[in-house]
């Protein structure tokens, strides 16, 4: 099942436990606009990125490439759209689609005051050169400035994007626009990014994680973690599991995978990651197949990479008790029947992978505000919304007596059902 059906089942389920009517269950579904900027591919954008590649880039070939870029704004029933850009080989219409609904639930579940969209380029990041990057970004921003702004749609970073990929976007839109700092998040600190975005996703894992734990008479301290990507979120979350107390176990990332089972050691690993671009020859431990690692033997098992991972392949083998989902729809529909039988709890990506959009919320607040605060705050805020987001969930699951899932879905979705309807359906 591919995302998008595997989005639209989930919320199909949930809008049924809250009994919503068809018209209102239509009109939460549809995205609010697609947008495809084929034209990227036109002559106009080849010529752009000839002339960077022939006058800067001497490496560069000179071949003409041309990439689809897409941006689909899903909700903004509850605020402006939020949602990343993201830059890989397969980004796909209706993977997008599906990110961008994910996005209108995961804000919803955050309790932030923002709808969803999601934007990408089909594109392979580590074949580009950083000037091919900058000006793919910038003819992208040319193509969709007119659509994005502080108050319709917040891009932010996403896999293959970063803070840099955030100021060629704020740079670019401020020349159509004048100086606007909060039409992105995630920028770097010196263009008004804020204190501890970085670290946030992997932070909210962190804070999720506990708050599961607790409530099963347990902590992070103590147990085992496998960690699958080792990239923004990855990294992140195993840096702070593992000051925590809690042993991860087995790492792995697109150059391969390792394991140590009396635990790895990250602040190494972190180092070796960053001089050798990947986890891959990591000396402090065993090196396995990347394809292992779901089925590792641990107590927690973190996805934090691409989505579809966790499918019927695979599911029987999977070992862990608890799966936190740092990544975005890691779990296929058929997996997740069939890891309820075994028993597996799935802490679900729209709220567990919530703390990076929720960090972009302060970022924001802070652009519009002017006001930068310190790096405590950003943690306190965070743990208070994690905490209240798991109690939120909880509370779901208890009226409408489903799994974690269902309980964040059930509870972003009439979020947004109740957002709606206030708004009124007049033309
Ligand atoms: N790309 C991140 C996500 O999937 C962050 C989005 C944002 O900060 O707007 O949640």
């Amino acid at each position: 099942m591919n995302a998008l059906a595997a989005t639209n089942r989930n919320f199909k389920l949930a809008s049924r436990l809250l009994g919503l009517d068809s018209k209102l269950e239509k009109s939460l579904l549809i995205p609010f606009r697609e947008i495809k900027a084929s034209k990227i591919a036109s002559l106009h954008f080849i010529s752009l990125i000839w002339k960077i590649v022939e006058c800067t880039i001497p490496k560069d070939d000179g071949t003409l490439q041309s990439y689809v870029g897409f941006r689909v704004q899903h909700d903004n029933a509850r605020g402006p759209m939020k949602g990343g850009i993201r830059y890989h080989p397969e980004v796909d219409p209706d993977e997008v689609n599906a990110l961008a609904q994910l996005m209108t639930w995961k804000t919803a579940v955050a309790n932030i005051p923002y709808g969803g969209a999601k934007g990408g380029i089909g594109c392979n990041p580590a074949e580009l050169s950083i000037s091919e990057l900058e000006r793919l970004t910038r003819v992208f921003t040319q193509k969709i400035h007119d659509l994005i702004g502080t108050h319709t749609d917040v891009p932010a970073p996403d896999m293959g994007t970063g803070p840099q990929t955030m100021a060629w976007i704020l740079d670019e839109y401020s020349k159509f626009h004048g100086y606007s700092p909060a039409v992105v998040t995630g920028k770097p600190i010196d263009l008004g990014g804020s204190l501890g975005r970085d670290a946030a996703t992997g932070r909210g894992v962190l804070f999720a994680t506990e708050a599961l734990l607790n409530e099963h008479g347990k902590s992070v301290s103590g147990q085992r973690f496998v960690i699958q990507g080792f990239g923004n979120v990855g990294s992140w979350a195993a840096q702070l599991i593992s000051e925590e107390g809690g042993k991860v176990v087995a790492v792995s990332d697109i150059t391969g995978a390792v394991k140590n089972s009396k635990g790895l050691d990250i602040p190494s690993l972190l180092k070796h990651s960053k001089e050798h671009r990947g986890v891959k020859g990591f000396h402090g431990g065993d090196p396995i197949h990347p394809d292992s690692i779901l089925v590792e033997d641990c107590d927690v098992l973190v996805p934090a990479a691409l989505g579809g991972v966790i499918n019927r392949e695979n599911a029987n083998e999977i070992k862990a008790k608890f799966i936190v989902e740092a990544a975005n729809h890691p779990t296929d529909p058929e997996a997740d029947e069939i890891l309820k039988k075994k028993g597996v709890i799935i802490l679900p990506d729209i709220y567990a992978n919530s703390g990076g959009v929720t960090v972009s919320y302060f970022e924001w607040v802070q652009n519009i505000q002017g006001f930068m605060w310190n790096e405590e705050k950003v943690k306190n805020e965070l743990r208070k919304y994690m905490t209240n987001g798991f109690k939120d969930v909880k509370e779901m699951c208890k009226t409408h007596e489903c799994d974690l899932r269902m309980g964040a879905f059930t509870l972003a979705v009439n979020r947004v059902a109740r957002a709606t309807v206030l708004r009124g359906w007049e033309a």
